[in-house]
């Protein structure tokens, strides 16, 4: 975990402030269904082959690296947000401008939890916290 606290100006990594989970096994979950490496290339039923049989596009399209552009990707689709290094540590709603906007802390807990549903996982209130910090290589 190359997750640091604080707020550093760097150039390659982005300050994140979240309302959702940093338990792996969930981030990982999320991670493989909203993030950029498992988009789908074409909306044939998915096969175990790199490009589909059917139309030849991609079956899902690569990404370099993990991902993580500066250590954060947000997912549009679900508005899931994972923020990490080398691999994504936590997955959450952007807060900070719900927040600013009056949203209340349960609201923001609901909209992560639908997010996760949608995505068929479920995800228990005690594992959701604000987590906030700096992601990235800096
Ligand atoms: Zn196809």
């Amino acid at each position: 975990m190359k997750t640091r606290l604080g707020f550093v100006s760097n150039s390659s990594s982005s300050s994140f402030f979240i309302v959702g989970t940093g338990n792996q096994d969930i981030v990982q979950v999320l991670w493989n269904r909203a993030g950029p490496a498992r988009k789908r290339g074409c909306d044939h039923p998915e096969v175990d082959t790199k490009y589909c049989g059917q139309c030849g596009e991609p079956m899902w399209i690569e990404d370099e690296g993990n991902g993580l552009c500066q250590g954060g990707f947000t997912d549009d689709k679900s508005g899931l947000s994972f923020y990490g290094s080398d691999e994504p540590n936590y997955v959450g709603i952007d807060a900070a401008q719900l927040f600013k906007n009056g949203s209340s802390y349960d609201h923001i807990i609901s909209l992560f939890v639908n997010a996760c549903k949608k995505a068929k996982v479920d995800v228990k209130e005690r594992d959701i916290d604000i987590h906030y910090g700096e992601a990235g290589n800096g």
